[in-house]
């Protein structure tokens, strides 16, 4: 099993928009499909930033071929190619000259709970929203947390930042896992929140999962994409809590049925609620 092939694959055979949004440290393409009806406006939704959660790279796989009716998205399945095939098949997946500092930031060679990139960055606190500052934050590299030499400093969050720039979305989700959560605050201004809080409620209506505010988060993608972009943004927990990670495809029935509508139904009450 190689999410990052399976991924590619289904990009050799997608014939709708599509597009390689940059590519990882390692070199691997970080691929971006458009669904939906042509010149909506659209949103971006990305999954598998985090190498541990690799499966939602497949809900995003199924959110592709879901499809959408009337508004459009961007979906990039797997932002973090080398993280996750760290997790999935160790150190071997990497590089040669990497593998002996890899091992090292891992301390040792079992990387199924890696959640960083190919050299110890968390992708998701490596973005220019009060970064830094989180709880959580480390400064030396490792599987988890650390926040990068300074905003953006990798290849794969400079992709993401520079495409969502190009796209200007009206809204983005982030698609994690686990623990059957959204989260949609990020310090907006009252009539920010109220508007972020009522499409927050639609992901939860149409997931089942409560709204959790996450007081202590920075430097993620969700957080920079309201501090910045002031645009609704949200991050999906999926999968129940009771699932160790990574998880894996023993977890997928689950994630898919609470998940597998919830971004035509999301995107359908955008254009309902203008
Ligand atoms: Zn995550």
């Amino acid at each position: 099993m190689n999410v990052y092939e399976d991924v590619a694959e289904f990009y050799a055979g997608y014939r709708g928009e599509k597009t390689v949004i940059g590519r990882s440290l390692f070199g691997r393409e970080i691929f971006a499909f458009y669904v939906g009806a042509r010149g909506a406006p659209a949103g971006i939704s990305q999954y598998a930033i985090h190498a541990r959660e690799w499966i939602t790279a497949y809900l995003a796989l199924q959110h592709i071929r879901r499809g959408l009716a009337r508004g459009g998205a961007w979906v990039v399945p797997l932002v973090n190619p080398d993280g996750a095939l760290l997790v999935q098949e160790g150190a071997e997946s990497a590089p040669a000259a990497r593998r002996g500092e890899l091992l090292y930031q891992n301390g040792g060679a079992d990387f199924s709970l890696w959640k960083a990139n190919g050299r110890g960055v968390d992708l998701n606190v490596n973005f220019d929203a009060r970064w830094g500052t989180g709880a959580g934050n480390r400064r030396v590299p490792g599987p988890a947390g650390y926040v990068g030499r300074a905003p953006f400093s990798e290849s794969e969050s400079h992709a993401l930042a520079d495409f969502t720039l190009r796209v200007s979305p009206r809204f983005t989700i982030s698609w994690h896992t686990k623990g059957e959560e959204v989260y949609w605050r990020f310090r907006q201004p009252f009539f920010r929140a109220r508007r972020d809080r009522r499409l927050a409620r639609v992901l939860g209506r149409a997931t089942g999962y409560p709204l959790r505010d996450t007081p202590h988060s920075a430097g993620g993608y969700k957080d920079w994409c309201i501090d910045a972009l002031k645009i609704p943004a949200f991050t999906v927990e999926a999968g129940k809590d009771s699932f160790a990670h990574p998880l894996g495809f023993a977890a997928f029935g689950d994630i898919l049925a609470k998940n597998v509508d919830a971004l035509f139904e999301f995107t359908e009450a955008c254009l309902r609620h203008g």
